[in-house]
């Protein structure tokens, strides 16, 4: 049996993740990680790896693990998450741990932070951010043509209109919190708009972990020059809710008619909302 450490594959990107990971203590020393070789368990063919947190023991069907699998191992070992949040983070924040790893970023405070900020939070660091003042979290997804699963499509039968709002009887804040920084992190591969969020929200959350500010933050030299948000660009691979083909599309339609991308958007997710309604849904 070895020892993280001693492993030849662990280094370079490897390497990378457990430092974007380990922010704030939060994991064992790399020498206090057992990996299990690949013939010591036995479990059906689709299980690529499992981790005995207490024993801080990880297996691997195959080595070196693909990147998202290892980062995702290395949360479960990462202390201090809800029960029954576990494997919502490992899933959410497995990938987004491998891209700030690409990126040679290591985040001012644990990834694992990013579920236990507010819906406001995220609302001002977007608002921030985007320089755009998005009425809500409904808005901002959206102008990018996702409905998350938390948003219900209300319509007026009085007068035919519609809007799209938070399923505040199916919902709370927590698993909303949890919905939406999953999609800003599907989000931040292609919208670099969506990362700075991401990392402006764990920028927050070290300045109110750290109760003795030790070293001034110097002002982000980036931040005063902003793009605004372009929806050519940031509309490309919005597909979340909208496959490439259905946004391709999109863009001819709001070309040819001189509309707007967004409103567009508006339409084609009411006339998908048309086609589910009559079945009913309680
Ligand atoms: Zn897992």
């Amino acid at each position: 049996m070895f020892k993280l450490c001693e492993l030849p594959w662990f280094d370079g990107l490897y390497k990378s993740i457990y430092d974007v990971l380990s922010v704030e203590g939060k994991l064992p020393h790399p020498c206090d990680i057992t990996i299990l070789p690949p013939d010591a368990v036995e479990v059906r063919e689709t299980v690529q790896a499992a981790t005995w947190v207490d024993a801080r023991t990880i297996w691997f069907r195959h080595q070196p693990p693909s990147y998202t699998t290892f980062a995702h191992e290395l949360i479960h070992l990462v202390s201090g998450k809800p029960v029954e949040f576990e494997e919502a983070y490992a899933y959410n924040l497995a990938a987004f741990a491998v891209l700030l790893a690409e990126r040679g970023i290591v985040p001012p405070a644990s990834v694992v932070r990013l579920f236990e900020v507010s819906l406001s939070e995220i609302m001002d660091a977007i608002r921030e951010v985007y320089r755009y003042p998005f009425k809500d979290i409904v808005e901002y997804f959206e102008y990018f043509g996702i409905i998350p699963a938390f948003v219900v499509f209300k319509e007026n039968p009085l007068d035919d209109s519609w809007k799209l709002e938070i399923d505040w009887q199916r919902y709370n804040e927590k698993t909303i919190v949890v919905a939406t920084v999953a999609e800003l992190v599907g989000m931040a591969e292609y919208d670099e708009f969506a990362l700075d969020v991401l990392l402006k929200l764990l920028e927050r959350a070290s300045r109110s972990s750290t109760s003795a500010p030790s070293k001034p933050q110097s002002s982000n030299p980036s931040g005063s020059e902003r793009r605004r948000p372009n929806q050519a660009v940031l509309h490309q691979k919005v597909g979340v809710y909208l496959d490439e083909e259905t946004m391709r599309q999109i863009a001819e339609l709001a070309e040819a008619y001189g509309i707007s991308y967004s409103a567009v958007v508006r339409l084609a997710v009411r006339e998908l909302y048309k086609k589910i309604k009559p079945g009913g849904r309680g």
